[in-house]
């Protein structure tokens, strides 16, 4: 029997869609599981894109594809509404579908006493856990970039793009795009410092190095996916495209210039 792993928001109009998402698999010989499932077909998540996000952290960025069903806003990784649920759960099963292959970005943190390792689908966003201004040394590629002043650095996804990167003024990418976009939070403008003239997309190939200053390594706050994460004597972060990849099922490929017209415009 076919396993489907199903992710749901607390929330009225997710238990209804999760109640026709059983009903539907049910019907046809699936088994719903409500813990995530290694052998399972497929990543159901029943919410907005925040709900997206914390299934895809939940699973540890599985390699099952996922699919989202929005029952909250216009949602950036959800094709599926209440509306026409069944419609699009017949062309899943069907296998009536694309997978589109997602970058994510990956964050290795080096600290004075350990080594950690970050995964993002939306962005990094790194400033001060104080109010002084940040100073960020960008190293691209090898390359000593720019020395960065300001309340800090964005590093998000293109899929990311459309979320906290666009409020900080950073452009949009598509989604399918590789590559990333670093993006300077209220930058300094003086002509004592530096700090990029406008958002930066990199390749998937570059890898950017952001150094710390001694008497910043205690004042580094790091934000992945809207999730806090406190690190000690950070001296390095190291950011770069990494070979996982999360996997979305769309049924339409034009669908994504739909939900930006509606969403934003
Ligand atoms: P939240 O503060 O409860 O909601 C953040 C909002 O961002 C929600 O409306 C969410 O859409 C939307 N969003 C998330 N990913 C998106 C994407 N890729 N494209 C377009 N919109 C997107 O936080 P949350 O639900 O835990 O989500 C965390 C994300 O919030 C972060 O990754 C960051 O991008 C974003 N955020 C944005 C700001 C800002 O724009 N000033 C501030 C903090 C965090 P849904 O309503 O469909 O869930």
């Amino acid at each position: 029997m076919e396993i489907i792993n199903l992710f749901v928001k607390p929330s009225p109009e997710s238990r209804e869609a999760h109640r026709r998402v059983e009903a539907y698999f049910e019907d046809h010989g699936f088994a719903i599981s409500r813990l995530y499932n290694e052998k399972a077909r497929y990543n159901i998540v029943i919410g907005g894109d925040g709900s997206f996000l914390r299934a895809v952290h939940s699973t540890h960025f599985s390699s099952i594809p996922f699919l989202g069903i929005n029952t909250g806003h216009l949602g950036f990784f959800q094709e599926i509404t209440l509306s026409d649920l069944e419609e699009y759960l017949e062309l899943l099963r069907l296998h009536r579908y694309e997978i589109h292959h997602q970058d994510v970005l990956c964050c290795t943190v080096e600290t004075t006493a350990w080594t950690y390792r970050l995964l993002a689908v939306n962005e990094f966003l790194i400033s001060s856990n104080d109010d002084h201004i940040l100073h960020l040394n960008v190293g691209v590629d090898g390359v000593d970039f720019i020395n960065s002043s300001g309340d800090g650095l964005m590093l998000s996804t293109p899929a990311g793009s459309t979320a906290y990167n666009l409020s900080a003024g950073g452009s949009i990418l598509h989604q399918m795009l590789r590559g990333y976009q670093i993006t300077a939070l209220h930058p300094v403008r003086s002509k004592s410092f530096d700090s990029l003239p406008s958002s930066l997309v990199l390749p998937a190939e570059s890898e950017t190095v952001l150094t710390i200053d001694g008497r910043d390594a205690e004042r580094i706050k790091l934000i992945c996916d809207g999730v806090r994460h406190a690190f000690r004597g950070v001296k390095r972060l190291t950011f770069s495209v990494p070979e996982e990849r999360i996997q979305r099922i769309i049924f339409r490929s034009n669908w994504y210039w739909k939900n930006l017209r509606d969403k934003l415009f």
